[in-house]
């Protein structure tokens, strides 16, 4: 099978499977989206999730975030991990945006990845969902998963992985790409032990049948 015939395999199945895939994380605009995605870094979608509301009814926007006390933003996110530095990096972003992209929150990865708290994964996420460019945010899921079917070779670092998924992956699918790899690397092909069973990919899997169907035997 080509790289090509993979890609075209993977993404007909996802298609069918997942035709309409979007994040678990809960927002309601640009803003809500780029504060859930800081506060997401090496946390769940789903406790993430418990504690946004209150922080997005006391601090509906870029200002009011912008204005905030330290010590009561820290109160609201104190049960996600790492908070003080989370705390400090929404400060920032809120801070950063008003005063040097006025108020608006940009809309490249150049300038995304300036503000406090912001990665390129992050920008990636951000512009690909909010301004539909093709731009693919690598997490651990995305990364693992594209290696175990084979449609990254030998990619060493997330940005390595995102260029080799960019170069296959058509341009209006870059999103549903990115949250169908998530997606499945989150319930199905998880990291210890891929639920190969339940996986309509086996017949392409180039893990399943170089490691895992080798221990099943
Ligand atoms: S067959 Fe197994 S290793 Fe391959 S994608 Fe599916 S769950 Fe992951």
């Amino acid at each position: 099978m080509t790289r090509k015939q993979r890609f075209e395999h993977v993404i007909a199945y996802f298609e069918e499977a997942m035709p309409d895939p979007e994040t678990e994380l809960l927002y309601d605009n640009t803003y809500q989206l780029l504060v859930a995605v800081i506060l997401s870094a090496q946390c769940t979608d789903k406790r993430v999730n418990m504690h946004t509301p209150a922080l997005f009814e006391r601090y509906p926007d870029i200002p009011s975030l912008a204005a905030a006390q330290y010590d009561d933003v820290f109160d609201l996110v104190k049960s996600i991990s790492f908070p003080g530095n989370k705390t400090r990096h929404l400060l920032g972003m809120a801070k950063m945006v008003q005063e040097n992209f006025g108020g608006e929150i940009p809309m490249t990865v150049d300038e995304l990845v300036k503000l406090p708290g912001v990665g390129r994964k992050t920008a990636n996420v951000i512009t690909s969902v909010v301004d539909n460019q093709p731009n693919m945010a690598v997490d651990t899921h995305v990364f693992r998963v594209s290696a175990r079917l084979g449609l990254t070779v030998r990619a060493k670092t997330p940005l390595e992985t995102e260029k080799q998924l960019i170069k296959w992956v058509p341009r209006d699918l870059v999103y549903k790409f990115h949250h169908w790899l998530i997606l499945h690397g989150r319930y199905v092909c998880v990291a210890r032990k891929p639920k190969c069973g339940e996986c309509g990919l086996r017949p392409v899997c180039p893990y399943f049948q170089k490691v895992v169907s080798k221990q099943v035997c």
